[in-house]
């Protein structure tokens, strides 16, 4: 009989996590500019802790998420698939909105739920916009825990708020209805929004401090530096970049406080920790927005400044430190995470993320070779190798109502050229034919999905 049982057993021991499992931490930024840091670039933003960060880990300066606004990059983030696979993206209402009745779908899979089967406690801390019916919540998809706002901080703006863009010059944290929520609980509305960094801090710390006999995985999502920006008493005019720079400096320091905690509570050699964001700057709200530094263009748009974040990577003793500068994507965390901690992938559907292991850990050449880059449910450009070939284009929220059709489409070197100034086009038709070929690939292992944005 034990003969028989044995290889149960044995499974059971490969797909259960113990005290021993490495605790996961991702802290997720709203709308921050791949030139926002000091480690960077950014001459003016003092970021001493994340500087600290990149430099005990690694800094990613190829790291993209699969979306260029909220909703469906968080979707890509949670579960390893382009939003295009679950329903989660739109062309026409491009994120969830308090009036919407969609959200991530029951069957898909998040990093919370994978770990959480795997016996992790999982925890989301901030901003979701997956979804603010409490089917959709973190608490319905493999979290233990939610303390956060369900959608973003400029949303459900009050009648008495100035009309437009005049409500964010000096914003009031009563013109935005914003709920703050306890599980599926609203705790407090309007949400105060001077203190949200540190309250989200807080609980971070608070979870890592309590963290017992089992490992842990805590998705930390600022809904800043999205506008309306808020600072706390601590962090108003500190910086020589004015407002903005505020925001950015609080964050640096909840990183500060989070990496402090771990230290502090034995546990940062056994904890990876990325930091990354899920869109680019928010252009049009000039001073306000944040920089893509020598990249073009910003959020809502598939240049790459809308697209590609600043990522770092950290994990005392274990990563290697240095700057990586291969292809990563948000889409790879699930399957790197899996990796790492042994919990199961789902298998049943199709994944769009690459274990990352082999480079954090081994220095070893990266797995990601293309990315396909979204505009609601249209693929616009297609990055492989170092080429990237745009087939639509629109900027960002100025003015361009249409989006421009490019045939042949533009082609740039992202690696002579990561401004994309250069269109190089007609020096290789051959490259552009293969990346057609490479999109019209991943569109047929694209199956329509029944699409949850639209939904009112
Ligand atoms: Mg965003």
């Amino acid at each position: 009989m034990l003969r028989y049982c044995l290889p149960a057993l044995l499974l059971l021991c490969c797909t259960t996590a113990d005290a021993q499992s490495p605790n996961v931490v991702v802290i997720f930024c709203d709308d921050l500019g791949y030139g926002d840091l000091g480690c960077f670039g950014h001459p003016s933003i003092a970021t001493p802790n994340l500087d600290r960060m990149a430099t005990e880990g690694q800094r990613w300066t190829e790291f993209y998420v699969a979306a260029c606004v909220c909703t469906p990059s968080r979707a890509a983030l949670q579960t390893g698939r382009y939003p295009i696979r679950n329903g989660m993206c739109s062309s026409t209402r491009r994120v969830l909105f308090p009036d919407s009745k969609g959200g991530l779908p029951a069957g898909e899979t998040t990093i919370g739920s994978m770990l959480h089967q795997h016996g992790y406690a999982t925890h989301a801390i901030g901003k979701w916009h997956l979804g603010h019916l409490p089917q959709f919540l973190p608490t319905s998809h493999g979290y233990d825990s939610y303390f956060g706002i369900p959608y973003s901080n400029d949303m459900d703006a009050v009648k008495e708020a100035p009309r437009g863009k005049a409500r964010f010059n000096d914003p009031k944290t009563d013109y935005f209805n914003v709920p703050l929520m306890r599980g599926e609980d609203i705790v407090e509305r309007p949400a105060d929004q001077h203190t949200i960094t540190k309250r989200f801090t807080d609980e971070a710390v608070k979870l890592i401090t309590q963290q017992k006999d089992k490992p842990f995985f805590i998705y930390l999502a600022h809904n800043l530096p999205h506008v309306p920006l808020f600072v706390s008493k601590d962090f108003t005019d500190v910086s020589r970049r004015g407002l903005y720079g505020d925001v950015i400096e609080e964050i640096d320091w909840s990183v500060g406080q989070v990496l402090s905690a771990l230290k502090e509570q034995g546990v940062a050699d056994n904890t990876l920790v990325v930091f990354t964001s899920d869109n680019g700057p928010w252009n049009s709200f000039r001073q306000q927005g944040g920089s893509a530094g020598l990249l073009r263009d910003g959020k809502g748009s598939t240049w790459e400044g809308g697209m590609r974040e600043p990522t770092i990577f950290w994990w005392p003793g274990k990563i290697k430190p240095g700057v990586v500068m291969d292809q990563g994507s948000t889409l790879d965390l699930l399957p790197t995470i899996a990796s790492i901690t042994g919990a199961t992938k789902p298998g049943d559907r199709v994944l769009d993320g690459y274990d990352l292991s082999p480079v954090l850990f081994d220095g070893k050449a990266g797995p990601r070779n293309e990315m396909f880059y979204y505009h609601g449910e249209e693929c616009y450009a297609v990055r492989s190798g170092m080429y990237k070939a745009h087939f639509k284009t629109k900027t960002s929220y100025t003015g361009q109502r249409q989006a421009e059709i490019h045939d042949p489409p533009l082609l740039y070197h992202l690696g002579h050229d990561p401004s994309e100034e250069y269109d190089i086009a007609k020096d290789y038709p051959e490259i552009i034919a293969a990346i057609r070929e490479v999109k019209a690939k991943h569109e047929a292992s694209v199956e329509p999905a029944d699409n949850q944005l639209n939904k009112r």
